[in-house]
């Protein structure tokens, strides 16, 4: 019978278990804790190496990888544990040019104290953006369209 490798979490054990191939990817309780123990896989030893500085996968295809994710080249600068390949910022919804008009309107309104939000509280000009993507403010005087408030 091939000798298998087994880990186990709750105790960070790793043992070693005679077992016939067939069972050999079944969980084997382990020797400390009873617990059921996951094989090891031999592929998961040794997965990266570092070269240059930079964590690389073997067998070494040139690639580098970032918090284990592919990329073609090493971060460089920026902020640690930032890659462009994989933190893509994303850009921001541009917004139409009615609803920035809308926006400033609503602004001003909340600068007199006419914007209040869904309990009727004041809305204050700067979290009017805010409020207003979330749908939580209306003008004084709208028509609410909750119609439990009558
Ligand atoms: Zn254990």
């Amino acid at each position: 019978m091939p000798l298998y490798e087994y880990y186990c979490e709750p105790c960070h054990g790793i043992f070693e278990e005679l077992r016939p191939m067939r069972e050999a990817t079944e969980p084997v309780p382990c020797p400390d804790c009873f617990k059921d123990a996951t094989r090891i896989m031999p592929t998961s030893f040794a997965a990266f190496t570092f070269r240059e500085g930079y964590p690389r996968r073997i067998p070494d295809d040139g690639k580098y990888y970032h918090l284990g994710t592919k990329v073609s080249k090493p971060a460089t600068g920026g902020r640690p544990n930032e890659h462009p390949e994989v933190n893509k910022p994303t850009p921001k919804p541009r917004k139409l040019k009615g609803e920035i008009s809308e926006l400033r309107d609503m602004q001003q309104a909340a600068a007199k104290g006419d914007v209040v939000d869904n309990y009727g509280n004041t809305v204050r000009p700067r979290e009017v953006a805010k409020m207003k993507d979330e749908g939580r403010i209306l003008k004084k005087g709208t028509a609410r369209s909750d119609p439990s408030l009558g």
